[in-house]
């Protein structure tokens, strides 16, 4: 299995598959500096949040469901008779969120995944998946129910 970390000195990523001793001192290969393995953040690799964890992020970052009618509140007011969780909708419900509470996003687009950060000071996730979409809401989902380090 593929074992993707995260420096936590430089904040940069790289693949430590062929790194099997978490206990050992590694040199990162990108800011050379020696660090510990057991020290640095495994990036999540799965693919889809649940509908579960959907409805949760969508909670928290303010929709309502009304029963009655059946249809998603926005929190500008626009409503939603299916879950709106298309990237347009996380980037102008979601992303103005955390900004607005002082995180940073940093988009990193790879050939074959894309990777998503997040991070205010030393707090840091991240989210990882073929598509933008899935990886970003992997990140949030991360920022909002991920244990603090
Ligand atoms: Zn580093």
């Amino acid at each position: 299995m593929k074992k993707i970390v995260i420096c936590p000195h430089c904040k940069g990523v790289f693949d430590a598959s062929n790194l099997y001793d978490s206990r050992i001192r590694v040199q990162c290969p990108l800011c050379e500096d020696w660090i510990w393995l057991v020290d640095c953040q495994e990036v999540h690799n799965t693919n889809k949040l649940t509908q579960e964890q959907l409805i949760s992020l969508l909670q928290e970052c303010g929709f309502q469901f009304y029963v009655a009618s059946g249809y998603w509140r926005a929190p500008d007011g626009k409503r939603f008779k299916e879950l709106p969780t298309d990237l347009n909708n996380l980037f102008k419900y979601a992303v103005p969120k955390l900004l607005q509470e002082g995180y940073k996003i940093d988009i990193r687009i790879r050939k074959d995944e894309t990777m998503v950060v997040i991070n205010k000071g030393d707090f840091l996730r991240t989210g990882t998946a073929l598509k933008l979409e899935s990886a970003l809401s992997w990140a949030i989902w991360e920022v909002i129910h991920g244990n603090p380090i």
